[in-house]
C-alpha cells in the first residue's frame, strides 16, 4: 500500500517572511522561541526576524547551533524554551537549526532520553501529535528539511541518527528566496547538489509513489537549469527562487525513502576527527552510487536522461561529474580530507541506516566499501552508470 501525504502549508515568494506574524497567530503560538546559528545571527537575520514578531525583542535566541546538531545542543536549547515558557519555535537558517528546533520541539513534549525515537531503535511509532509547532525559515536552498520529516541528530555516543516522523514536518514552512541572496558561491554549489541527490534519489527509490516522483523530476530540472547561474551570479533573483523551489521540492519528495549517497554522508557527517559538509559529501559520492546503481535502475535513467536533453544511454555518472568540476567541488573523497581508516565503520553504519532500504540496488557492507574506495581515489567501480 502506498502512503502519499502533502504534506503541510508553504509561503513561497520574494517577501514570504512579512506574513510571520500571521504564520504565529494562525498556528496560536504566543511565546515562541528562535533557533539559529552563529552565522545567520551575524548577518543580521535574527534581528530582522525580532522585529516582524510582536514583542520581538524579548523572544528568546538560542544561536549555539553547531553545523552538524548534537543532542546536547539540543538540551541546551530545550532549557531555554522550558525557562522562558515557550509553547512553539522559529527555525532560521540552513538545515541545521531547523533539525535542532526539531529535536526540541519533540523533547519539549516526549519525554527523553532523545535516543529512544532515532527510527532505525524502533522510534518511528513513539512520536506523537503532541510535537510543539514549528515554523521553519530556510536560508540556503538544499536541504528541504523545512517540509521534511526526519531530524539528523549527532547522539552523545558519536552516532548520527534519524529521527522521523511526520509530525516532525513543520507546520508552516516560509520560503523567502531574499533570503538566499546573500549565500557564497561553495556553499550555493554544495546545498544545491544537496538538492540535487535529493531529487535523484527519491526518484529511483522503488517505493510506490508517482506523484512524489513528478515533484522529484521537475525539482530536478530545475535544479540542473539553474545551479550554475545562481552559483556565478548570487544576485540573479531568478536562478536563486528556481533552486529554492527545486530544493523545496526535493524535501517534498522524501517519504519516498533516500538511498545509498545519504546512507554514506550520514555516518560520514557524524565524524568527529574531520568536519565535512552534507552537500558536498553527497556531490562527490553522487556520481559513484550511479554508477552502482546503474544495473537497477535502467528505465528511470533514460527518463532522467530524456528530462535532461542527454543522449540514449549517456553516463549520469559521467553528467555529474562534468556539473561538480564546473561548480569547483571536488571530485574525491581524499580530497575532502576524508580519513581512509574509517571506511570499515561507515560501511557498518550505511547498512544501518534508514536511507539504506530504498536505495534501487540492494546495497551490503562490502558494497559500500567499494563505492567509499572509489569515490576515495577517483576510480569508477563499474562502467554502466
Ligand atoms: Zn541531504
Amino acid at each position: 500500500m502506498s502512503l502519499i501525504s502533502y504534506l503541510t502549508t508553504i509561503r513561497f515568494d520574494f517577501g514570504a517572511l512579512a506574513g510571520l506574524k500571521d504564520d504565529l497567530r494562525e498556528l496560536g503560538i504566543k511565546a515562541p522561541l528562535i533557533v539559529a546559528d552563529a552565522g545567520i545571527a551575524r548577518v543580521g537575520l535574527v534581528d530582522r526576524l525580532k522585529e516582524l514578531l510582536p514583542g520581538g525583542q524579548n523572544v528568546p535566541v538560542f544561536t549555539d547551533t553547531p553545523p552538524n546538531p548534537t543532542e546536547a545542543a539540543v538540551l541546551a536549547a530545550l532549557e531555554l524554551y522550558r525557562s522562558n515558557g515557550c509553547d512553539g519555535l522559529i527555525a532560521i537558517g540552513g538545515g541545521s537549526p531547523i533539525d535542532l528546533a526539531k529535536g526540541v520541539a519533540l523533547l519539549s513534549s516526549h519525554e527523553g532520553p532523545l535516543e529512544q525515537y532515532a527510527a532505525i531503535l524502533g522510534g518511528i511509532p513513539k512520536i506523537n501529535s503532541a510535537v510543539a509547532p514549528l515554523i521553519a525559515i530556510p536560508t540556503t536552498a538544499g536541504t528541504g528539511s523545512e517540509v521534511g520529516r526526519a531530524a539528523l541528530i549527532t547522539l552523545k555516543d558519536g552516532r548520527k541518527l534519524g529521527f522521523i516522523s511526520p509530525h516532525l514536518i513543520p507546520k508552516r514552512a516560509v520560503c523567502d528566496p531574499e533570503l538566499t541572496m546573500g549565500l557564497p558561491p561553495m556553499l550555493t554549489a554544495a546545498t544545491g547538489m544537496d538538492a540535487i541527490t535529493h531529487c535523484i534519489e527519491t526518484f529511483l527509490s522503488p517505493r510506490f509513489n508517482p506523484p512524489a516522483e513528478a515533484i522529484a523530476l521537475d525539482g530536478l530540472v530545475r535544479a540542473l537549469n539553474n545551479i550554475e547561474r545562481a552559483v556565478a551570479q548570487g544576485s540573479d533573483r531568478e536562478a536563486r527562487r528556481e533552486m529554492l523551489m527545486a530544493a523545496l521540492e526535493g524535501g517534498l519528495t522524501f517519504q519516498k525513502g533516500l538511498g545509498a549517497v545519504h546512507a554514506l554522508s550520514h555516518p560520514l557527517g557524524g565524524l568527529k576527527q574531520v568536519s565535512l559538509h552534507h552537500g558536498t559529501l553527497n556531490a562527490v559520492l553522487l556520481p559513484y552510487v550511479l554508477e552502482f546503481n546503474g544495473s537497477h535502475s535502467e528505465a528511470k535513467y533514460e527518463t532522467i536522461r530524456q528530462r535532461l536533453g542527454l543522449e540514449v544511454g549517456a553516463s549520469l555518472a559521467d553528467y555529474v561529474r562534468g556539473l561538480n568540476a564546473r561548480l569547483d567541488m571536488p571530485s574525491t573523497l581524499a580530497e575532502m580530507g576524508v580519513p581512509q581508516d574509517c571506511f570499515a565503520a561507515i560501511a557498518k553504519s550505511a547498512v544501518e541506516d534508514h536511507s539504506s532500504a530504498t536505495n534501487p540496488r540492494p546495497a551490503s557492507e562490502a558494497d559500500y566499501r567499494t563505492i567509499l574506495e572509489a569515490a576515495y581515489e577517483g576510480a569508477s567501480p563499474r562502467p554502466n552508470g
